[in-house]
């Protein structure tokens, strides 16, 4: 392929990244993010619809099913577009707001953070997530306080003083608090935004259905995409897999940092993560097709993971699994990868699916 044409699908995922990172998602309050995604697959010709449970499923191609015997070969590619987030747990007697973690988002990432509080019946606040007496010229043990979820709160941006002042906005406790995430890409080509743990996957896949179409690539197995939800909480993976489905992989952000040979720029292979080995037979399948792409490629044992396609196992699916994704840095923090890891992402899925 021409470098004209991988700068344009490239691009194509960067701008639906900043599109679907536009659309807050914590995990439990998918709806609006599931449905532009189902959207965008529809408009790009596939045929797509939204699960029971909420993800979405997509058939990226559908094998011949008129041979005498039909070989059940299908793969499935899992991505998710739930993110961390927070949930009012407590309207507090300074009428500010204590939260719940949805998925494991840590008090110190998100410290001072702008957020959104999603209210059922009455709008949106603003506010901001602050340690409680959060003025350093006021509290004398601001330094020495360990971040953690009861020591935090969010200052809504409204005349609030009281419980009742909070209550009256309409605000309750079990609201979603999505968190900002703040999107940009650099001159040089670095995306850094919160949750490119997921949807930075779930970009790529797309620019890797915009491609299979425009580039009328034929493929001889059935392919399929579930976008999950509830990745976050672990059990994104466990349902609605299509019938003839025999293998699947999860595209998930890279792990990146400490002794990870993957850098933000790469496609990360993983060998292994917290749920043990992935199948052999498909990480020496996934290293064969990066050689022979000439992808730039990590191959890592990530210490504290697991993935969609583990939920999947867990859920008694018999099938082969694997692991791939763009290096992350700093993951569930402020996210940093590149474009060229994008690049890397789709020139693997592109050489490993015929
Ligand atoms: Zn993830």
């Amino acid at each position: 392929m021409t470098d004209k044409k991988w700068n344009a699908y490239v691009a194509y995922a960067v701008e639906q990244l900043k599109e679907i990172e536009a659309i807050p998602s914590p995990t439990g309050y998918t709806r609006e993010a599931a449905e532009y995604v189902c959207n965008q697959f529809m408009s790009l010709g596939y045929e797509a619809h939204i699960t029971n449970k909420g993800g979405v499923i997509v058939t990226l191609n559908q094998a011949d099913q008129s041979a005498d015997e039909v070989i059940n070969n299908g793969l499935l590619l899992e991505a998710h577009v739930d993110t961390l987030g927070g949930m009012v747990c407590e309207i507090k007697d300074n009428g500010r707001l204590r939260l719940s973690p949805l998925g494991g988002l840590n008090p110190n990432n998100a410290e001072t953070e702008n957020v959104t509080i999603i209210t059922k019946f009455d709008g949106e606040y603003e506010g901001t997530f602050q340690l409680d007496n959060a003025s350093i010229h006021v509290n004398g043990e601001y330094n020495d306080i360990k971040r953690a979820w009861d020591k935090m709160e969010v200052v809504i941006d409204e005349d609030v003083n009281s419980k009742e002042d909070t209550k009256k906005l309409g605000i309750s406790v079990g609201d979603i608090v999505a968190f900002d995430p703040r999107t940009r890409v650099t001159e040089s080509g670095y995306i850094k935004s919160r949750f490119l743990d997921d949807k930075l996957s779930v970009a790529i896949l797309l620019a890797y259905a915009k491609y299979l179409k425009d580039e009328n690539v034929t493929l001889e197995r059935s392919l399929y995409a579930h976008i999950t939800v509830y990745e976050e909480v672990g059990h994104g993976g466990c349902s609605s897999v299509p019938e003839d489905v025999v293998e699947a992989i999860s595209v998930d952000m890279g792990c990146a940092g400490g002794e990870m040979t993957c850098t933000e720029k790469q496609v990360s292979i993983c060998a292994k993560d917290s749920g043990g080995p992935y199948s052999y037979d498909v990480v020496t399948g996934l290293i064969e097709a990066a050689r022979e792409a000439k992808a730039d490629y990590a191959v890592d044992v990530y210490p504290h993971y697991g993935s969609d396609v583990e939920a999947t196992l867990g859920a008694g699916y018999d099938l082969r699994h694997g692991l791939i994704g763009a290096g992350v840095y700093a993951s569930h923090g402020y996210e940093r990868s590149h474009i060229d890891g994008v690049k890397n992402v789709l020139k693997l899925l592109i050489a490993y699916i015929k």
